[in-house]
């Protein structure tokens, strides 16, 4: 193997990491545990990926708010 072909290998490598990384990151949504303003109680929220802010309704009192 040459040290042209060494390298081009090896970029492939790295590059199909990265792939598989931001695949792995974007498939299934996040789960977050917020607990509610008011009453205190957790809710466990599903965050589509990538959002930060995700609006919910406490389980509980039915006080609405968002997730962060
Ligand atoms: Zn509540």
């Amino acid at each position: 193997m040459s040290k042209q072909a060494m390298r081009e290998e090896s970029e492939r490598l790295v590059r199909e990491a990265m792939e598989k990384k931001s695949i792995s990151i974007k498939k299934g949504d996040t789960r977050i545990e917020a607990k509610c303003g008011k009453c205190g109680t957790i809710n466990k929220v599903t965050a589509a990926p990538g959002e930060t802010r995700v609006k919910y309704k406490c389980k509980e009192c039915g006080h609405q708010q968002n997730a962060l």
